[in-house]
């Protein structure tokens, strides 16, 4: 049910109390509030969009290029989920594992250990995956393994599962409520401050808390929040805010123009991605790539013109053109990182600051990719490539990301390499949880919310276990 947070007295208990009301924030609660825990589930935004919410995402970009940290977010119930794409895939095997180089990008748990919550994720995602293996081509030489992303509605959380939020009565949804302050006694959370906006507060008691604020947010929260409890929250904050993972987006790294026709190409949600032996080969990172949408004539006729000239193609009319789309892996690098700035929101609390920088690695896996790409058309006598001049120049594609925020608050085997431990317990406090992509150990190259989605069933399953036994 909807209840206002003046309508609780101070000290109020529930069996846990929930921050966010985001996919992440609303699966958990949903989930031990059937399960018969009173929940009390704060967000700080209204049913609507509000600029008075929205506001307190807003924050600064250091290096690269981004859009704003209040546009690429939103503060309202549902979250996010207001405005996603809905592409969902699980996060493949060798993403879970590190590499010689990243050793610390390996998570503590397996696919294996998310797998059992894949089911009821596509059911809170309205999607169905195909376990559909094939190659770029359909030939495995190319090494490319055909994997095809799904596009979920996409689903709207708010829409979707309003009149559950309003009509369980073991759930307890406060609007307008901002968490400003976690206090600890070193061991365990023993009390959360929420605030709405005229500047009424309360102080909630909860067996478990949990933080299911963003990518973003869950750093802020933590970061301001240790700052506050004099370094009791997280006492080893090493990594704290480090590690932060994006997904850098190329819509238009080359324009490819196939002479045969090939059944699996330019359809939007048909993303290939490569082999172990490939990155292996190539010492590349991961990626996801797709070819989609009709270049515009003016590059296509630059090209025919180029094409004429280099090799003798037949059929003009029937060569199909279209444009290459990738979506990298940044690995985790400590450099990327999520800060507190020196200007204040309207509770007082520090404005992030984000620092982003992708680096050769990036570009060199483009131009391998490309260079890959094009030599396969030619042995194969199936079209040619005209790679784009930035990916020669190691050039963004200005404002390209996926708008996943990834890492920060990461999980990992000890508190020396995160934040988390593998049940997403915070390491040092006995009752406090994270929800969400900040958990990621690294960020692999597809899209977060199943991932998000997968670990919020399991964690609400720690969280049904008595207390602190997780
Ligand atoms: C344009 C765009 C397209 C995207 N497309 C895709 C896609 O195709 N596929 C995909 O997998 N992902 C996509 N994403 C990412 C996806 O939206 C997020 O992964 C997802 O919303 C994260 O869910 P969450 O619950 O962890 O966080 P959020 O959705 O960010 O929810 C966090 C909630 O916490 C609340 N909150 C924050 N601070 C406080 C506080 N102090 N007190 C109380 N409440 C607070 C917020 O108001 C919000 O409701 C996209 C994102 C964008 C911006």
């Amino acid at each position: 049910m909807f209840a206002n947070l003046t309508s609780l007295n101070n000290g109020a208990h529930a069996d846990c109390c929930i921050v966010g009301a985001g996919p992440a924030g609303i699966t958990i609660a949903r989930k031990l509030a059937r399960a018969g825990k009173k929940v009390f589930l704060f967000e700080g935004g209204s049913e609507d969009i509000s600029a008075k919410s929205q506001d307190i995402y807003k924050g600064d970009v250091l290096d690269d290029t981004y859009l704003p940290l209040d546009v690429v977010r939103l503060r309202f119930l549902g979250g996010t989920s207001n405005h996603w794409a809905g592409y969902c895939q699980p996060f493949i095997e060798h993403s879970f594992k590190g590499t010689k180089k990243f050793p610390h990008a390996s998570w503590p748990i397996k696919k294996k250990n998310l797998d059992p919550f894949s089911d009821e994720t596509q059911e809170i995602l309205d999607v169905k995956l195909k376990n559909d293996k094939r190659f770029l081509f359909d030939d495995p030489k190319s090494n490319l393994l055909l994997h095809k992303t799904e596009i979920s509605s996409p689903t709207n959380f708010k829409n979707k599962y309003y009149d559950e939020l309003k009509n369980n009565k073991n759930l307890f949804v406060f609007l307008n409520s901002n968490l400003i302050d976690l206090s600890t006694n070193g061991e365990k959370i023993i009390a959360a401050q929420f605030q709405n906006y005229h500047n009424e507060s309360r102080n909630i008691i909860a067996d478990k808390f949990v933080l299911a604020t963003g990518g973003i947010e869950n750093n802020r929260i933590l970061l301001h929040g240790n700052k506050r409890n004099k370094g009791l929250l997280v006492k080893n904050p090493r990594t704290l805010g480090r590690y932060f993972m994006e997904h850098p987006l190329d819509r238009r790294m080359a324009v490819v123009a196939m002479f045969k026709k090939e059944k699996n190409i330019a359809q939007p949600n048909k993303l290939y991605y490569p082999t172990e032996k490939l990155k292996k080969k190539y010492n590349i990172l991961d990626f996801t790539t797709n070819l989609e949408e009709k270049p515009r004539d003016k590059y296509r006729i630059a090209f025919i013109k180029k094409l004429k000239q280099i090799t003798s193609i037949p059929d003009i009319k029937n060569i199909n053109f279209s444009y290459l789309f990738s979506f990298l892996e940044m690995p985790p690098r400590s450099s990327n990182k999520i800060t507190l700035g020196e200007n204040t929101d309207q509770f007082g609390i520090p404005r992030v600051q984000l620092a982003l920088k992708i680096t050769e690695e990036e570009y060199l896996t483009k131009a391998l990719f490309c260079k890959f790409l094009a030599q396969y058309m030619i042995d194969n006598q199936i079209g040619r490539v005209k790679v784009s001049n930035r990916i020669w120049n190691a050039m963004p594609e200005e404002g390209s990301w996926g708008f996943h925020h990834m890492g920060g608050t990461r999980m990992a085997e000890t508190s020396e390499w995160g934040i988390v431990d593998k049940n997403c317990r915070v390491f040092g406090q006995k009752n406090l949880y994270i929800a969400g992509s900040s958990v990621f150990a690294s960020g692999g190259c597809v899209a977060p919310t199943f991932t998000i989605i997968q670990l919020a069933l399991r964690l609400a399953e720690q969280l049904q276990r008595p207390a602190y036994d997780a």
